[in-house]
């Protein structure tokens, strides 16, 4: 079993982040257009201070606002993708992902704590090829997730998929879809809690497997969620769309998502989570 070490920045990695460029000086939403001083926006958890529109994170990043200090240790750093289908190009984009995410794959997973609850966490990050799902992502979910049900801990999602299945890998990535499918059918079984965030954006065959299938289904505010886009649906359906087509508040209203949460209470709203499950599982206990 692959697990150890405290889990490195990126720019601690062999050869990560060599292409990063210069951190910008001031930043221009583009929801509200406001400039920003860069530092007062990452301040804020990379959140609009004038209208909360929220930035995409990168994994990492993701980690560092969440979890308890150096409560995270990453698992399965090392499986990648070997270019199955031999698809021209595709092992090129993935050398370059990895050297400017850090990331091997589109996704970090591994042990963590948050706000003092043991859970096994896996985080998107869009930088990764879209944080799409190939071979790669599938397995690691699956491995993690029994990494779970073995050790009886909750586990807990975050997604950032623009384009859902990695076309790199064909036929594999569709295949990821059933394969997190049972894994999370197992969790289930067990009675264990399966938590999902969704966050811009989380479409396609990821929306359409794991990203949908949470015990309790969070999602942050504005963020882009469904299975094919706007355009797609307006062609089909032959009808004009609502403004907030497939975002999260669309979702929230249309019944698919349990609750808006914002990046600075996605830490506590987690937290309180945990508790209730922890709580259920105590009382559970004491009745058997
Ligand atoms: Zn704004």
């Amino acid at each position: 079993m692959e697990r150890g070490k405290w889990f490195q920045r990126p720019s601690q990695r062999n050869g990560a982040a060599k292409n990063a460029a210069p951190e910008a000086l001031w930043m221009k939403c583009p929801k509200c257009r406001e400039i920003h001083f860069a530092k007062d926006v990452e301040r804020n958890l990379r959140v609009c201070p004038h209208c909360g529109y929220h930035y995409r994170l990168k994994a990492v990043e993701r980690l560092e606002m969440l979890v308890d200090p150096e409560s995270f240790i990453e698992i399965d750093s090392s499986v990648h993708s070997c270019n199955p289908l031999e698809f021209p190009g595709y092992a090129e984009k993935l050398q370059r992902a990895q050297q400017d995410t850090g990331l091997i794959d589109s996704v970090l997973c591994g042990y963590a704590k948050i706000e003092r609850h043991p859970v096994v966490l896996s985080i998107a990050d869009f930088e990764f090829l879209g944080g799409s799902m190939g071979s790669v992502v599938g397995e690691k979910l699956v491995r993690a997730m029994e990494r779970s049900l073995n050790e009886n801990l909750p586990f807990i999602l975050f997604t950032a998929n623009g384009g859902g299945a990695r076309m790199f890998e064909g036929l594999l990535s569709l295949m990821q879809m059933a394969k997190t499918s049972a894994a999370i059918s197992r969790l289930r079984t067990a009675g264990i809690p399966y938590i999902v965030v969704l966050t811009d954006p989380t479409m396609a065959g990821v929306y359409a497997s794991y990203a949908s299938l949470g015990d309790v289904i969070l999602a942050e505010p504005g963020a882009l969620i469904g299975f094919a886009g706007r355009r797609v649906g307006n062609q089909d359906m032959g009808m004009k769309l609502p403004d907030d087509f497939q975002t999260s508040e669309f979702q929230f209203r249309s019944g698919q998502i349990d609750q808006i949460v914002t990046r600075k209470e996605m830490r506590s709203t987690l937290g309180s989570i945990l508790t209730f499950f922890a709580g259920e599982e105590a009382e559970i206990a004491a009745l058997a």
